[in-house]
């Protein structure tokens, strides 16, 4: 059984909020305060995002997001935690908790907020219109047939997929059109 399995099966587990007071509760205070600034952080960020989007910023349990989202987010944290992604120059580390970000369509890059342009495809590139549901090449929203980018974030980890119209059907959080 392979990390992210393992993690999946974690998420679904209902004394998983038991295992982590525990955990915290072992953690020395400056991590716990570290890690507690750093959830604030991604969590403004997401609301400033949502308010931008005008898309609502939608609480979701990990099994309600469709399996080839939540995995390919789990990877990319295992592969962080594990120290096997490759990350920007500055290095996120797990151990000195800062919001990180990924996407489906670069897998194995984690990088901090001040490197998220490693992570965007060119603007109007092929890379950038093709769904990582399906891989769809969409052909822009003149033909009703736009990509749309859904942002999870879990934990620390701010997890971007982009979606075909058809594609965004099956995701849980997807906002007006
Ligand atoms: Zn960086
Ligand atoms: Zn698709």
């Amino acid at each position: 059984m392979n990390y992210t399995v393992i993690f999946d099966e974690l998420l679904n587990d209902p004394r998983l909020a038991a295992f982590a007071a525990e955990a915290r509760n072992a953690l020395p205070t400056w991590f716990t305060d570290q890690q507690q600034a750093a959830g604030d952080e991604i969590r403004r960020l997401g609301e400033a995002a949502s308010t931008l989007q005008g898309a609502p910023l939608t609480p979701l349990a990990p099994q309600d997001l469709p399996d080839w989202i939540r995995l390919s987010l789990i990877d990319a944290l295992v592969w962080w935690l594990l120290d096997t992604a490759t990350t920007c120059r500055h290095s996120p580390s797990p151990y000195s908790p800062k919001p990180v970000f990924a996407v489906a369509w670069k897998p194995g890059l984690i990088v901090c907020a001040a490197c998220t342009g490693l992570l965007y495809p060119p603007r109007n590139s092929i890379a950038s219109a093709t769904c990582d549901g399906c891989g769809h090449v969409c052909a822009g929203p003149a033909t009703d047939d736009g990509i749309y980018t859904a942002s999870v974030i879990l934990g620390l980890l701010w997890f971007d997929v982009g979606l075909c119209t058809d594609c965004r059907q099956t995701y849980p959080g997807h906002g007006p059109r």
